[in-house]
């Protein structure tokens, strides 16, 4: 299979007429090929999307809404596609990311038909504010979870009025490309939902620089985050950051122990460990550690490499995640369970890896990982708690186990991280807002948060 760009409504090759293979991570085989492309292309699907109209907001979401219905026909060769893509299972691709994705689609067309505007009549004038697209909007998003990303940004750009460039992960693109296809089978207009492949410094960075790209919509690593702030900040593009954790599981004595270790495990091995929000730090009440590591240890050999536990997203990758493995032994770490390669040969796949006996600010316990891989620290009391829950340069998500609400709300409250979960995790409304403080991120997406990024409102005075 060769993946070209998505222009104009059209199979678009690359300029430079070169392509990248796309791999196969469960194998390690590439399984086709994807366009990679440069300036040329993304200026090529800039005028496409400038040429795009801006259709009357009822046309946009009832073309959201029959993509929506598309997709839904095509479930089993997304979920296979995305399977391919990302290393994960195909029961996991087919019961989460892709209907997950179609909601996306169906949430924000739903959402976007409820807008309003602000009025403020006076006894001598009437300011009212109409809420307008910013025109050429671009997203940029990994491959952990391309196509729940992909329509998470796409949905709520359309249904504002933008017409989009996506640039989806180079190793995991063919999602957004069958999607983008599918749009313009439902009636979109040309122009109005583009793709260019290619990676981050090749294509990315031209998306990120061009002039008439008026937002760009980002989610990945802290670095790269950075880095495309540090192109877009001089051209004054609005810029929207969702970035990488370093998550704690804060557990208390008083938690129901059963529930609390399954949340706690699933926090840390759900999608091979290769989630933002992953709990990848497990602070345990120093009274329960040594009972809650046996049991982690025990539920950690649930999570099967090959049955319910997907490869990691390359064999590079892997060597990364090893890489930190030795290094928490070296910072003085003793590896409960895993630490090692697993599954067939060729795949990227990664025992689930409980690690215990580490300083909280060992490298290892301070930086993303982005593997299977926890780390297990003690606490003698609430505001040690805090202090190591709080003492690393993320701040994304948390979630806080234990049967006394009361600790429970004070703890949320001071916890420094955009999402917490109490006696849960990853449980998610799309309504609410999706974000992190401190090197997590800027601004927030979910429901009126991303229709706000993709629209600009401007004020209209009258005088009576
Ligand atoms: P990146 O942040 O590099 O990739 C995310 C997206 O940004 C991809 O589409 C990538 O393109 C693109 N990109 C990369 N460099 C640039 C650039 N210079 N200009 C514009 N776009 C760019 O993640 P990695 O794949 O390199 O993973 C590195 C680490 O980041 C992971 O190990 C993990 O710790 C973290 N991460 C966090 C994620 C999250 O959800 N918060 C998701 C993914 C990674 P391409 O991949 O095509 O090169």
């Amino acid at each position: 299979m060769k993946l070209d760009n998505w222009i104009g409504g059209r199979a678009v090759p690359p300029a430079a007429g070169e392509y990248l293979d796309n791999i196969d991570p469960k194998t390690g085989r590439a399984v086709g090929q994807v366009a990679s492309s440069g300036a040329d292309d993304v200026d090529l699907a800039v005028r496409a999307a400038r040429g795009a109209p801006v259709l009357p907001l009822d046309e946009r979401c009832a073309l959201l809404e029959a993509l929506a219905d598309a997709a839904e026909k095509r479930l089993p060769e997304l979920a296979e596609l995305e399977a391919l893509d990302t290393g994960k299972l195909l029961s996991a691709t087919e019961s989460g990311d892709v209907p997950r994705a179609i909601a996306n689609l169906r949430f924000f067309a739903q959402l976007a038909r409820t807008i309003s505007s602000d009025c403020h009549p006076t006894e001598d004038a009437l300011n009212y504010t109409l809420r307008q697209p910013l025109g050429v909007v671009a997203t940029i998003t990994p491959w952990n979870f391309p196509i729940v990303l992909f329509t998470w940004k796409v949905a709520p750009a359309i249904a504002m009025g933008n017409a989009v460039i996506a640039k989806p992960s180079e190793l995991t693109p063919s999602s957004a490309n069958l999607l983008a296809r599918l749009f313009s089978e439902v009636g979109a207009p040309a122009g109005l939902l583009n793709v260019v492949n290619g990676t981050g410094p090749e294509a990315g960075e031209p998306l990120a620089t061009h002039p008439y790209v008026k937002a760009i919509s980002f989610t990945g690593g802290t670095q790269t985050g950075r880095l495309i702030t540090g192109l877009a900040s001089p051209l004054l593009k609005k810029v929207s950051l969702e970035l990488g954790g370093k998550n704690p599981s804060v557990v208390f004595a008083d938690c129901d122990f059963e529930r609390a270790v399954e949340g706690v495990a699933r926090a840390a091995f759900f999608n091979t460990g290769q989630v933002c929000l992953c709990g990848s730090r497990v602070l345990v009440e120093a009274s329960i550690h040594d009972a809650f590591v046996d049991a982690l240890v025990a539920q950690a050999a649930r999570w099967i490499p090959e049955e319910n536990l997907g490869s990691l997203i390359s064999a590079e990758h892997r060597r990364k995640v090893e890489g930190y493995v030795k290094l928490a032994r070296e910072e003085g770490g003793r590896v409960a369970c895993g630490g090692e390669r697993a599954g067939p040969e060729g795949g990227a796949f990664f025992a689930p890896t409980v690690i215990t006996g580490l300083p909280i600010e060992s490298r290892a316990a301070q930086e993303e990982i982005f593997g299977p891989v926890v780390s297990v620290h003690p606490f003698e009391d609430e505001e040690q708690a805090l202090e190591s829950a709080n003492a690393v340069e993320y701040g994304l998500a948390s979630s806080i186990w234990t049967n006394d609400l009361t600790r429970a709300h004070r703890v949320a409250a001071r916890i420094e991280s955009g999402m917490v979960w109490i006696n849960t995790w990853n449980k998610r409304d799309l309504r609410v807002p999706f974000g992190g403080m401190k090197q997590s991120g800027v601004g927030r997406e979910g429901g009126r948060y991303s229709l706000e990024f993709f629209s600009q409102d401007r004020n209209i005075c009258v005088q009576l």
